[in-house]
């Protein structure tokens, strides 16, 4: 069978030189040979706090395309968890390798020895392919993991949580598009029904928004037709075509570039999927000129890390995070309103926005 290819398939420099590009503070490498275990984990910034992130697995075309989703990736949480008023640093992990032939109790506790390795500099999370269950497996090994299972006193599956945080991003846009928060009648275009897209439905068929609904498995499109009222659209070339409002990204990343931003004609874009900007700079610029309202993916998708973030301080509380996650809304109000005054591209304003709260933290010596 063919390797399957992850879009971030940009090649980029040595890691060291990878590492002075992205401004990281640290790259480790990990190969575990009796398990198969081939892990990095990348720490972006910790100036606010340990760097929190999940941990990846995905098999990738080869080490540079690991490295390079790992860089992307835990940049972004750096700016997500700044964001999102957390005292949290940015880091990420990715585990090279086939899912099906490769993880077992022995390969995820391995992957716990090496992040107990790290005293606490990095705290591992689910991610795709890792679930938390794993988490327990890894737990086993470290105390630096969050994403447990309720059940262990853990706060349990994200995405719930994650899909409200969309949801608040998709109402702040209405409120700053069109004057009135409500997203009924509105046309919403949501690409990937997973754990995200599915929970973000349900709030988005009560409000009354009209729904497009695409993913690449087509029994996941049946069964979301059955539960929502909800239009499928099967062929997935034909999504970026459609008479949409807003493109909700829930699906992989990279998705916005040349070719799509030319074909959109939606109003804005606000969706859960990370890196959903192919070049971060060009493509933020080009839908800024074209008009296009580009709620950052970092402010948007938050719930999750949120959601760990108070397992993190020992004292997981759903009513705490949900009141948490309602912030996004301001959030992204501030944001779209700042590039509105400025001109500036949202990704632009989002990014001084965090880098400006790491900083004055620094500078005043607070950690
Ligand atoms: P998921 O794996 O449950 O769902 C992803 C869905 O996208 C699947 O149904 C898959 O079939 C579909 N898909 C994959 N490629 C596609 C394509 N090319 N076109 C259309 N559909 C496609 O993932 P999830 O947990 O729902 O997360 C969705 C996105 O949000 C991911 O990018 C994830 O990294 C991000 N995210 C999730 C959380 C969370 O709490 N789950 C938190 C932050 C960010």
């Amino acid at each position: 069978m063919a390797k399957t290819i992850h879009p971030l398939s940009q090649q980029i420099q040595s890691p060291l030189a990878a590492l002075i590009t992205h401004q990281h503070e640290k790259i480790i490498y990990h190969h575990d040979p009796t398990t198969g275990l081939k892990a990095i984990v990348a720490i972006h910034n910790t100036i606010l706090g340990p760097a929190l992130g999940g941990a990846r697995m995905w098999d990738y075309a080869n080490e540079a395309e690991a490295l390079q989703d790992v860089l992307r990736l835990s940049k972004g949480m750096t700016y997500k968890s700044a964001l999102a008023g957390l005292d949290l640093g940015g880091g990420k992990a990715v585990l090279l390798g086939n899912v099906h032939q490769l993880k077992t109790e022995a390969y995820l506790r391995k992957y716990g020895q090496f992040v107990e390795s790290l005293q606490g500099m990095y705290i591992t999370a689910p991610d795709v392919n890792t679930t938390i269950d794993d988490m327990v497996q890894i737990a086993k090994n470290t105390s630096h993991v969050v994403g447990l299972p309720t059940l262990y006193g853990g706060s349990g599956d994200p995405s719930p949580l994650t899909a409200y945080g969309v949801y608040m991003a998709l109402k702040a846009v209405a409120k700053q598009v069109y004057g009135t928060d409500s997203l009924a009648g509105r046309k919403l275009a949501i690409e990937g029904i997973g754990k995200v897209g599915t929970s973000l439905i349900a709030s988005l068929a009560k409000e009354g928004a009209h729904i497009y609904v695409t993913d690449i498995l087509s029994d996941r499109l049946q069964a979301i037709a059955k539960a929502y009222k909800v239009q499928v659209v099967e062929d997935l070339a034909a999504f970026y075509d459609l008479d949409m409002d807003i493109y909700v990204p829930c699906a992989l990343g990279a998705t916005i570039h040349d070719e799509t931003i030319a074909r959109l004609k939606c109003v804005a874009i606000a969706g859960a999927a990370n890196n959903q900007l192919a070049d971060e700079a060009k493509h933020g610029a080009m839908l800024s000129q074209k008009g296009i309202r580009y709620v950052p993916d970092f402010v948007v998708n938050a719930g999750g890390v949120i959601n760990a973030h108070t397992e993190f301080y020992g004292c997981y509380n759903q009513t705490l995070a949900q009141q948490q996650v309602e912030k996004i809304y301001d959030t992204c109000v501030a944001i779209l309103q700042a590039s509105a005054q400025s001109n500036l591209p949202t990704q632009e304003v989002a990014i001084r926005i965090a880098e400006e709260r790491i900083q004055s933290i620094q500078a005043a010596r607070l950690l």
